[in-house]
């Protein structure tokens, strides 16, 4: 029985590189997800099944039960959330990950005493745990806008850092003295869950992205050391590829941002944003240029090429659908037409990917920033919908703005510039953005799927 649970570990842990590997495709990543799911599913049967050890019936019921609760809960959630709220959905199964992990330090503390390396074991997978649970639901919080704005007391960082050294100093101490109490546990599950909250409330604006990829390698390092201390394999595999993705994708965002994790995690992005949005506005003088669905239908009809922009605002109005028919229409037409794509367009890694994904749009034509920036001075049109922040000239021209030396895509290189969003309001991370006033530049007022509807029926009847 050991052997076939061994095997169906291999098995699973077999399916989480090639889901993770098929994931890195938009083409096989669907497979790739379910493939990984299969894994895990075999995984969690073995286990309950096949683990050689007696549990008497009652463990099975209650499993039985929370399985099926998980399952509808998971399944209708899943089922139902917009595409806009993914991020948010992302962060709370993250943060039940890292409860799960925080759940089995508090069980398993009691059973291991005596035993040092497994004790500090659950203490860094109950601490790590604990500080990814409070630290997502705060993220799902600030995704939802329930907390809308980085909340900073003074000296924010030294007292964090403290706060951090005092909690490993204290588990540290809990191990070393061999202590088994019930109380010394719950006063560092509270700690490190205050420490999660602490952590993730001062960060703002556009840096939630790399606290999220960063919260979900915590996770992924608490599910190893749960593999760890059980000599579970596929736990241990499952954890250390959750880990290490999302530590790359922490650095890949900061990449993405032209930020370091440190300035990330104890630099004020948001603090800084509300003077330099003022000194940003003050600077950007002249007035700009109003269109028509009409007219821009005209553009695009005598362009040669058009370059589209998709932002969150497409997302928001759900676009998406829309769009791939105006890039068909000029594709019929004759017109070459791509897709640019920031990194961090949208609300999540790869969002403007999935919601074009949805739609069939050939995945040819989706391209990445490095690749597509040099095309920009030869393009006819440029079609931003619903993005602000990513096509920000500020990012080059302003060292005073908070988003300075963050790469964009450099719409304004292009001949024409048509942006469509439904007012003058700034982007996520609150700044204005000069683009919008730039000579070439024409605004399309309105939800981009009303503008976009229009504009397509006028290139229709061209
Ligand atoms: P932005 O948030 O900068 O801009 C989106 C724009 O869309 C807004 O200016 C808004 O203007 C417009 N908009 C909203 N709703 C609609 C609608 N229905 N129709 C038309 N337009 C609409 O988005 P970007 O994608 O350009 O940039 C992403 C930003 O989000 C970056 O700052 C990034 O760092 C941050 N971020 C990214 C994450 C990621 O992982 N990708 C996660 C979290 C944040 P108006 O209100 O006038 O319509």
């Amino acid at each position: 029985m050991e052997f076939i649970l061994t095997l169906i570990y291999l098995v699973a842990s077999i399916t989480y590189i090639l889901g993770l590997k098929m994931l890195g495709h938009p083409k096989t990543a669907r497979k790739g997800n379910l493939i990984a799911a299969f894994g895990m599913g075999i995984a969690i049967i073995g286990t309950i099944f096949i683990y050689p050890k007696e549990v008497p019936m009652m463990i099975y019921v209650l499993i039985g039960i929370a399985i099926l609760i998980g399952t509808i809960i998971g399944w209708l959630v899943a089922k139902k959330v917009a595409m806009t709220k993914m991020p948010e959905l992302v962060s709370i199964f993250n943060g039940m990950g890292g409860a799960s992990a925080a759940l089995i330090g508090l069980i398993e503390f009691h059973h291991y005493q005596g035993q040092t390396l497994s004790i500090v074991t659950i203490l860094a997978g109950l601490i790590i745990g604990s500080i990814s649970f409070s630290g997502s639901m705060i993220a799902w919080g600030k995704l939802n806008g329930t907390i809308n704005k980085p909340i900073r007391i003074p000296k924010y960082n030294i007292i964090n850092n403290l706060f951090f050294i005092v909690l490993v100093a204290f588990a540290g101490f809990i191990a070393y003295q061999g202590i088994d109490s019930q109380l010394y546990l719950y006063v560092l599950f509270v700690g490190a869950l205050a420490y999660g909250v602490l952590f993730v409330l001062p960060i703002g604006g556009a840096d939630m992205p790399v606290v999220i990829s960063l919260l979900n390698s915590f996770t992924g390092l608490a599910a190893a050391l749960g593999g760890f201390l059980y000599g579970n394999m596929v736990m241990l595999t499952g954890g250390i590829l959750v880990g290490s993705a999302g530590t790359i994708l922490t650095f890949a965002m900061c990449d993405a941002m032209n930020r370091s994790l440190s300035s990330v995690i104890f630099g004020a992005f948001g603090a800084t944003t509300s003077t330099a949005t003022d000194e940003a506005s003050r600077k950007i003088k002249g007035n700009i240029k109003e269109t028509t669905p009409s007219d821009v239908a005209i553009l695009m009809n005598y362009a040669n090429k058009v370059i589209i922009i998709p932002g969150y605002g497409l997302a928001v109005a759900q676009a998406q659908h829309i769009i791939h028919e105006l890039e068909e229409l000029l594709i019929k037409k004759g017109v070459e037409v791509k897709y640019a794509i920031h990194p961090v367009a949208g609300r999540m890694p790869g969002h403007m990917n999935v919601l074009l994904a949805e739609t069939n749009v050939s995945y040819d034509r989706l391209i990445e920033m490095e690749d597509i920036n040099p095309e920009f001075p030869n393009t006819d049109v440029v079609f931003v919908v619903g993005a602000n922040d990513v096509v920000n000239p500020a990012a080059h021209n302003d060292p005073s703005s908070p988003i300075y030396g963050m790469p964009i895509l450099e719409a304004e290189n292009a001949k024409y510039i048509v942006v469509n969003k439904r007012s003058m309001k700034p982007g996520y991370a609150g700044i204005e953005n000069e683009l919008f006033y730039n000579q070439k530049t024409s605004m399309l007022f309105g939800d981009a799927k009303d503008a976009l509807g229009k504009l397509v029926s006028e290139l229709k009847n061209m």
